[in-house]
This record gives C-alpha cells, structure tokens and sequence, in this order.
C-alpha cells in the first residue's frame, strides 16, 4: 500500500480512525498540522507568550517541546521547560537526563526541581510509610506545586502539559464513572484558574493519539524516556485506559467521538456545576487555596515533615 497523500510506497502507519495510509514525512506533517490546528481552534497560544514546558523526557513531553520549538524559531512564543524530580530510584533519572539533553540541544532555559528539596521528601520515602494516600495522589499535588511556581519564577504566561488523546480520553471517562461533576466543568483545552498566582494550562496534544505521538518521537528520532513508572500499574487509570483502547479496536474512532461529545457536553453545561468557593491563602505556605489548608500542605502535615 502507498502513501494516501504523495503515493510514497514507504508507508509507516495505517490510521485507525481515517483508514489513511502515511509514509514518514506525510505522518509528521499530518501530527503537527493536527497540533497546529487545536492551537488555533481552542486559542491556546497568543504572540509573545512564554510558554513552559512541562518536560519529563517522556515522549509526549519531549515531543511538546519539538513542536513548540517550531513557534519559538518562527519568533511566535518564548520557550522554557521545568522537569520535576519526584525521588523515584532507578526511573526517574534518565528522564531527567533526557529532559537536560533536549533542553541544551534546543538551547532553552531549564530548570530541574526536586520534591526531596522542595519539601523535604521523596516520593519513594513516602511510599515506605504505612500509611500513605497512593503514590500518583502525592505526585500530582506536589508537581502542579512545582509547576505553578516555577511558571512565576521564570515569568511564563502559559504553562503546556503533554496530555495526548488517551490521556483526555481517559479522564473525562474517569470523571464520568467516578460522578465527579466538579471536575467534568473544569477539564479541557486550556484551565484557567480563578488565582492569578495559577498561569494559564495549556494541552496542545489532547487531539493525537498516544501511538502517534510514541510513533512521531521515533520517526523524527527524538531521544525520549520510554521506561513506565515503577507505581503506575496500581492505578484506576489503568483499568480505564485497558478498557478504552479494548472498545477501540472494533470501534476506532471511539476516542475522538468521545473528546468531540464532552467538548460539546462541556460548553452546554457551562458554569452548571462549577462550585463557587471564596479563595483564600494557605495558612502554612500562602499559596491561594479553598481550604485554610492547601492540599500540598495538608498531605505534608500528614507526612509530618512541615
Ligand atoms: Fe507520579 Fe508515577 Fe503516578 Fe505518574 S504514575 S503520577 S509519575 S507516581
Ligand atoms: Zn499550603
């Protein structure tokens, strides 16, 4: 079979949804034409934004910063990247070695910032205790903490996540299955939160499949961090995702029907179920928080190391 764009007989993927069949440089230039698209249609960039990249090495990560490079050589946007070193042994590290190397090669501004240093402890410690709330709980706070600030440190006005497809997928199934409205008006495109401390979120890969973005690394020979995390197959995360890529091989089109339905579920519900709370300060760190506490904070009282 050729390739359906330019006849090329070098063909390296059959897309499930369009039934297209491309060969190298066609499937390159159909994923950053996708990327480019949802950029545009969701706004998710405006001239002379700092944009920072949530960069683990990992390959959608890795595969955010290549693109992104693109608008910085074009003098549309700056770029600058933050890597988060939760203290994971034998996973973690070469990640983050990963993460130095693309940063250097590009030549952005990068920071490394640890959980041990920031708050005195390690995601591994953490998982020792007996007591704890599950690895990706402490993750998550803890690394959105670190992004926020770095975000103001280095005066970013937009802060770009690597969710793919099957990451958004997956989380609005989760949202739906676990009744969790809350969060079914908040996640999309682009978060922005009530505190001005909090920069704007952006998700410029939630429109490309996750085997396209693993695919797109390898063809542009981008060097990226394939190892999984050593906690991650505990999750309820998982089981969706098992579940969402099962219904997928009979019904390809599924997790695009599914992003396009909650897009349109999304904007019809409007502010429905946004719960209005007063923002405060944390009475520990100051950052802006609902609670007199902070998550951070609360889960950092309970490790009692604050
Ligand atoms: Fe953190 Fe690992 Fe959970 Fe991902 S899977 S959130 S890296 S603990
Ligand atoms: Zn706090």
């Amino acid at each position: 079979m050729n390739c359906t764009k330019c006849g090329n007989p070098h063909v390296i993927i059959k897309k499930e949804e369009s039934g297209q069949f491309l060969c190298k440089d066609c499937f390159i230039k159909s994923v950053e034409k996708k990327v480019s698209k949802t950029i545009k249609k969701e706004k998710l960039l405006e001239k002379g934004d700092k944009v920072l990249v949530a960069l683990s090495g990992g390959k959608d990560s890795v595969t955010l910063l290549e693109i992104l490079d693109d608008y910085r050589r074009r003098h549309i946007i700056d770029l600058c990247a933050v890597t988060v070193d939760e203290g994971i042994d034998n996973y973690r590290q070469d990640g983050i070695d990963i993460a130095i190397r693309h940063a250097e090669r590009l030549g952005i501004e990068h920071k490394v910032v640890a959980i041990k240093d920031e708050y005195g402890i390690t995601l591994d410690e953490i998982m020792e205790r007996d007591n704890h709330r599950g690895s990706c709980t402490y993750c998550g706070v803890f690394r959105r903490d670190i992004i926020n600030k770095t975000a103001r440190e280095m005066g970013a006005t937009k802060i770009a996540m690597g969710h793919n497809l099957d990451d958004e997928v997956q989380g609005i199934m989760m949202n739906y299955l676990e009744g969790n409205t809350d969060n079914i008006s908040k996640f999309g495109p682009k978060t922005e939160s009530k505190a001005k401390e909090f920069t704007v979120k952006i998700k410029p890969l939630r429109e490309v499949p996750e085997r396209e973005i693993g695919l797109y690394a390898v063809a542009k020979d981008l060097e990226v961090h394939f190892a999984g995390c050593p906690y991650a197959q505990q999750s309820f995360r998982k089981e969706v995702s098992d579940l969402i890529n099962q219904l997928s091989e009979n019904h390809p089109t599924i997790k695009y029907s599914t992003l396009r339905g909650y897009d349109k579920v999304k904007e019809a519900i409007g502010d429905e179920f946004k719960k209005e709370f007063k923002l405060r300060r944390c009475s520990v760190c100051g950052e802006p928080s609902a609670n007199e506490l902070c998550r951070k904070c609360t889960f950092l009282k309970e490790l009692e190391v604050i």
